[in-house]
């Protein structure tokens, strides 16, 4: 409800669960007319994002209810109006444990069409109601135990183990991003869809923001991967 999600100016830095990754200026795919598309005025975009988010927040706290129990499913969603801050949305919790999405000023103004701000949300919601921010600290804490484990073992001094202890930490949420976010483009491609928003056209974005490839420790899927996660599941709906 948008009484709810009230567009809350915060300039807050917070622990970004994911990332839709910065929006560079990248030279366009060949025959991709996404990367081609104008950008709309500033005035439109803000008037698009907020219908958005009146369309879509009341689709994703009625997905979040179907699909979990015992969690705060009342999506707030926010505007980080840092002006220095790349396109760029991600989800976090406040202190009461209530779902914040954090669209930065730059996306909002990147975004070629609704369907694209309406994907984001989608994304970013579902990163929520699959449990990803507490899934990723798990992965973290069991990535830690184990890399200190082979220090130990290997006879390593006190720094040598907590060296250990950080990079396990790192690897260990790094390693399961890519799967998260294939995860959460599914389950945002429903919640898109639901909306009355086409996720094919949303998940547009993706062609032109930079391929991170397939890099081993890289927090993001390949674009392809998640473009073809999109496709599958609008096939299935
Ligand atoms: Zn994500």
């Amino acid at each position: 409800m948008i009484k709810k999600t009230a567009l809350v100016l915060a300039a807050v830095a917070m622990l970004s669960a994911c990332d839709v990754v910065p929006v560079e200026p990248v030279p366009a795919p060949s025959g991709s007319g996404a990367a081609s598309a104008p950008r709309i005025s500033s005035s439109q975009a803000a008037r698009s994002f907020v219908q958005v988010i009146k369309t879509v927040e009341p689709v994703a706290e009625r997905e979040c209810r179907a699909r979990t129990s015992g969690v705060n499913c009342d999506f707030n969603i926010a505007v980080d109006d840092r002006p220095d801050q790349p396109a760029n949305a991600y989800q976090t919790l406040d202190k009461q444990g209530r779902p914040v999405i954090f669209f930065t000023l730059g996306l909002i103004a990147d975004a070629r069409n609704a369907d694209e701000l309406a994907f984001v949300l989608g994304h970013e919601a579902a990163h929520h109601i699959a449990g990803h921010i507490n899934r990723q600290q798990q992965n973290a804490v069991a990535g830690a135990v184990i890399f200190a484990g082979l220090a130990t073992l290997s006879g390593g001094s006190a720094e040598a183990v907590q060296n250990a202890q950080r990079l396990g930490a790192e690897v260990g949420a790094r390693r399961y991003s890519k799967d998260f976010e294939l995860e959460a483009d599914a389950l945002g491609t429903i919640i898109t869809a639901r909306a009355g928003y086409d996720p094919l056209r949303g998940a547009e974005f993706f062609t032109r923001i930079p391929d991170p490839g397939d890099k081993f420790l890289g927090t993001h899927p390949p674009n392809a991967s998640r473009i073809e996660v999109v496709r599958r599941t609008v096939a299935g709906l």
